[in-house]
């Protein structure tokens, strides 16, 4: 009894095609064969509880074996097996169908990549590896007999009588010549640690090796001896499967080292769990994250009932959390689909919306429960919350009770927390409340400490999205702006109306500042004077708050092409009340005038960091002198 049939493709020569498609991601295969067979057992389990099949369930398992030797490698399973009728119906028509499908679409496509996500891959991603595929398979059902099926990529295939003496299914795939890499233990499990690692159902891995042997045979030649192993090499039951309650924590962070065997321990997790609208398990990780949070992407791995689909979470997870660690688990992401068409699927934004909002709740509830252990991880997750709240509005909504804004003292305040200390202090004489920052504490410490002698708070904003998040609170807290410390002298940071009086008349006013003018030399240095109080610095050099962002901008890709471009412009500003600037304009020297007034600017660049090379040697030697 044998059979010979046509597969109802329309085009002959479909499989060199989609062969050249999926080239670079043929190690799928596997995957799809291996979830293949772990349904198969699961479909058994279940009419077993259904009653309706009475048989012996015996241990269910996949294996997956190799043969370097005969070039084939091997997929079983004691699932439910197929008659012949189910292997014309389900490969021949059904798994075939979405070739036929792929054919007519390619025609019209423009884009290749569009194409190979889009359709499902199934059963036949195995003729991307061999050039012929056997079935043999013995369906569950009472009385039915062994089939065996073999097609060799072409459109035609043979159906006979097969062999097979137990429930279940083989599947042989004769590797083709350019897929013999596939051939290695190595190689192999590999790939099934990726895919494989969490199915649910046991997978043996068969392995088959020539080792050798101690000492040499009667021939004097070396001896072999075959060693055959089977490990299984999957957690059928791993942590998001479970319920919470039966978790510990050393249970989480056994798993996360399981997942990042090179991470350091985990800050906290969330464990997902929801069956309602859509269904989705997990469990997220925040790592403890430095500033180089490029690198760490991509490190949410996404599954789809315990079968590995991919590191590419964009979309699903929200952009702010894609620094985090851990798996999501859900049947109801479309996995073969298109970008654009994952960004309109409305489980996807359910599931994106959902993820924002345990997220939320669970920072919330760890700075309401213990608010000293929070502010510790601060640093850490800092910049999660920051980058949510910038970038998702119902993030930001719940965050703005729970983002903490440090000061140069390590303080922690919540943003009340914050306004209700600095009211007082940091109001304007138009009513505008003033944040003050620095991003550079060391660099800026002579401006913070000027602020701290009037009284002012100074934030610490040296994390990477602060210059975004510094924005952010301008665009939602009322009447507030934030100005970095060294954008003005301290008594100009914040404009009230108790400016002490100039001693200086405008005369002296405009002399003093020929004698800096010359003495500085310099376009990008303008000159001002001030009165300010006396015992501020004589000499403080500034660059104003908006220009120094703009700049920042540019500096960031900001395509801010026309401040980008713009020279350094700095504002030189003169104390007119301090003693040293009576005395350079008493001296009636003009030489003296002039090496005072330089010694006293450069004094003021030193203080900033500003004063480097030759300049730096004219300095020092210049103090020397007048010592
Ligand atoms: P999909 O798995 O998406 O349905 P496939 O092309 O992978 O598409 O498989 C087509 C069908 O062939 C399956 O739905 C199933 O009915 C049948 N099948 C494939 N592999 C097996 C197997 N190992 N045991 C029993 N049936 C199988």
């Amino acid at each position: 009894m044998q059979e010979k049939g046509t597969i109802s493709i329309h085009t002959e020569n479909i499989f060199p095609i989609i062969k050249k498609f999926l080239y670079s991601d043929t190690e799928i295969f596997l995957r799809e064969l291996v979830s293949n067979a772990v349904d198969a057992t699961q479909k058994i389990k279940r009419l077993a509880s259904l009653g309706q099949y009475n048989g012996e369930l015996g241990d269910l398992r996949v294996e997956v074996a190799f043969d370097a030797d005969r070039k084939t490698i091997t997929i079983s399973d004691n699932g439910i097996g197929m008659t012949a009728e189910e292997i014309k119906k389900y490969i021949n028509q059904i798994a075939f169908s979405g070739a036929t499908e792929f054919m007519e679409k390619f025609k019209e496509a423009k884009d290749a990549n569009e194409i190979i996500g889009r359709f499902g891959l199934g059963f036949y991603s195995a003729f991307m590896v061999a050039d012929k595929v056997e079935i043999e398979t013995l369906s569950y059902q009472d009385g039915a007999t062994p089939a065996h099926w073999v097609c060799d990529g072409s459109t035609e295939f043979e159906i006979s009588e097969g062999s097979l003496a137990e429930r279940g299914t083989e599947i042989t795939l004769h590797i083709n010549a350019e897929s013999e890499e596939f051939l290695s233990k190595h190689k192999l499990q590999e790939i099934l640690d990726k895919y494989c690692k969490f199915l649910p159902v046991p997978i043996k891995f068969g392995t088959k090796e020539d080792s050798i042997e101690d000492g040499v045979d009667e021939e004097g030649k070396t001896k072999y001896k075959t060693v055959e192993e089977d490990n299984i090499i999957n957690d059928t039951n791993p942590i998001w499967t479970k319920s919470p309650n039966e978790l510990k924590d050393e249970d989480y962070l056994k798993f996360y080292k399981e997942l990042y065997p090179f991470s350091e321990d985990p800050l906290f997790w969330i464990h997902l769990n929801v069956d309602y609208p859509f269904n989705l398990t997990g469990v997220l990780y925040f790592p403890k994250v430095k500033n180089d949070f490029e690198f760490q992407k991509n490190k949410i791995k996404l599954f789809s009932r315990q079968v590995f689909i991919t590191e590419e979470v964009k979309d699903i997870v929200p952009e702010f959390l894609m620094l985090l660690h851990g798996v999501i688990d859900s049947p109801d992401i479309p996995l073969n689909v298109s970008r654009s068409f994952l960004q309109a699927d409305s489980n996807v934004k359910k599931i994106n919306s959902y993820i924002t909002k345990k997220v939320a709740d669970k920072l919330g509830d760890l700075f309401k429960n213990d608010r000293k252990a929070y502010e510790e991880k601060w640093s850490d997750i800092g910049l999660f919350v920051k980058y949510g709240a910038i970038s998702d509005e119902k993030f930001y909504d719940k965050a703005k009770d729970f983002v903490l804004l440090t000061n140069t003292a390590k303080e922690n305040f919540t943003l009340t927390e914050y306004k209700e200390k600095v009211v007082g202090t940091q109001t304007d004489k138009d009513g505008q409340l003033i944040y003050l920052y620095t991003n550079d504490a060391d660099k800026q410490d002579s401006f913070i400490q000027s602020a701290n002698k009037k009284g002012y708070d100074v934030l610490l904003m040296n994390s990477p999205i602060d210059n975004h998040f510094i924005s952010q609170l301008e665009h939602k807290l009322e009447k507030t702006s934030l100005k970095r410390v060294d954008a003005d002298v301290a008594d100009k940071l914040i404009k009230k109306d108790d400016a002490p009086e100039h001693v200086l008349t405008e005369e002296q006013t405009k002399q003093v500042k020929e004698i800096f003018d010359k003495a500085i030399n310099k376009p990008a240095y303008r000159v001002e004077l001030e009165s300010l109080h006396p015992d501020e610095l004589p000499v403080t050099v500034t660059m104003d708050e908006f220009m120094r962002r703009m700049k920042d901008m540019a500096a960031m890709g900001g395509g801010m092409g026309f401040y980008g471009s713009m020279p350094d412009n700095y504002k030189v500003i003169v104390n007119g009340n301090h003693k040293l600037i009576s005395r350079i304009l008493n001296n009636e020297n003009a030489d003296e005038q002039a090496q005072l007034a330089k010694q006293a600017f450069d004094l003021a660049l030193l203080s900033q960091g500003l004063l480097t090379g030759a300049e730096l040697t004219e300095f020092v030697n210049r103090s020397v002198n007048l010592i």
